[in-house]
């Protein structure tokens, strides 16, 4: 097996991107296999400006084993139709709590909502959706993808059911519950002539999206992509203490004070503090200090993929990100700092490459820093 990131021992790689507006998780699990979680760019227009797409041609990968959508907000999917049609994935995971009748509907809702607004920035919103989902129907009709709905308690990897295997992914979210609320929304969102109707919260979108749990070995990762409270608390109640123990967590919904309930950082550091990651979203002025604050009770170290919204300077960068970064996160590094304007947030990534008895290095790419 081709050791695609330069490191000579089994790993599992989890790479977080992040620049200010969205968010892309590279996984390279210990067989070999890439995937990827959630997409965003900083320009939907120009393929440059997809940071995930950088970091996979950086790293010369032919084909992903995986794309997942967590949920369908444009900061975790712009750019990701392009993901699908460069890297050919074998298996589409997809939020599995709406219909195409459903997408159809929150495709017309955003289109309304482009007209009433002035603002492209929908319109471009539901032309990537159309995209995406439009793609991932072509590769199911001529059978060169599996779409794989991710909900709650669902086994997504490895791809045949083999029994127990060291490395494993599996979805917690979402529940059925939070599901139903979601479609009885959508179905309100839009009225039969192509109107704005119910307004539709970005809790309703982010109560569904997919948390995956990631285990090799004694190690565990969390990625939370942008759950709400009220997901957490479902979740809870759905799984014992222990099986919620992290070695490492992507702090869900950009450290929200939102994106956490009572008890969840009390149940991921179990035993042990977890690593924590935290994906800034400008716009809407996160991470909040008072989330930070509470995580860094319940984290060994927690690390922002880019300059947070209200730090004015980028610290200069960790002594071990300098002296042991990766050859290929180099040449990411070296990538992306030639494409991105300097007007424009600039991407960072936390490298974490774990060993299967909880072991966790991590690796920063500038202008990604701990917190
Ligand atoms: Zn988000």
């Amino acid at each position: 097996m081709t050791q695609a990131s330069g490191i000579e021992k089994a790993s599992l790689e989890v790479h977080i991107l992040g620049g200010g507006q969205g968010e892309s998780i590279v996984i390279r699990m210990p067989d070999g296999r890439w995937g990827v979680v959630d997409c965003f760019t900083t320009s939907p227009d120009s393929g440059d400006y997809n940071s995930t797409a950088l970091f996979l041609r950086a790293h010369e990968v032919p084909q992903l084993h995986f794309v997942c959508l967590t949920h369908p907000h444009q900061d975790h999917f712009m750019g990701m139709a392009e993901l699908l049609e460069e890297f050919r994935p074998r298996e589409f995971w997809r939020f599995g709590s709406l219909s195409h009748e459903h997408i159809n509907n929150l495709i017309h809702y955003y289109e309304a909502k482009a007209i009433v607004k002035g603002q492209s920035e929908f319109s471009r919103t539901a032309d990537e959706l159309l995209a995406l989902f439009g793609k991932s129907l072509e590769g199911v009709q001529s059978n060169t993808m599996n779409v794989e709905y991710a909900t709650g308690r669902a086994s997504l990897y490895p791809p045949a059911i083999e029994g127990p295997k060291q490395y494993h992914i599996e979805s917690l979210s979402p529940t059925g519950n939070q599901a139903e609320l979601y479609q009885a929304a959508i179905i309100g969102c839009v009225t039969p002539e192509g109107k704005l109707g119910k307004k539709l919260t970005r809790t309703h979108h982010n109560n569904i999206s997919v948390v995956l749990k990631l285990t090799y070995g004694k190690t565990v990762v969390f990625l939370g992509g942008d759950l709400e409270k009220k997901g957490w608390e479902e979740l809870l109640g759905r799984y014992a203490d222990h099986m919620l123990k992290a070695t490492a967590v992507k702090v869900s919904h950009h450290g929200s004070p939102n994106g956490y309930c009572d008890q969840l950082w009390e149940r991921f550091c179990w035993k042990d503090k977890p690593v924590a990651v935290v994906t800034p979203s400008n716009h809407h002025q996160l991470p909040k200090e008072s989330a930070v604050t509470h995580i860094k009770q319940h984290a060994s170290a927690v690390y922002s993929t880019c300059t947070p919204w209200n730090v004015s300077d980028a610290p200069a960068p960790e002594p071990e990100s300098s002296q042991q970064s990766l050859k290929s996160l180099g040449a990411l590094l070296g990538k992306m700092s030639a494409v991105l304007a300097p007007s424009r947030p600039t991407a960072g990534c936390c490298s974490l490459i774990f060993d299967d008895e909880g072991g966790c290095t991590v690796y920063l790419t500038r202008p990604a820093q701990k917190l």
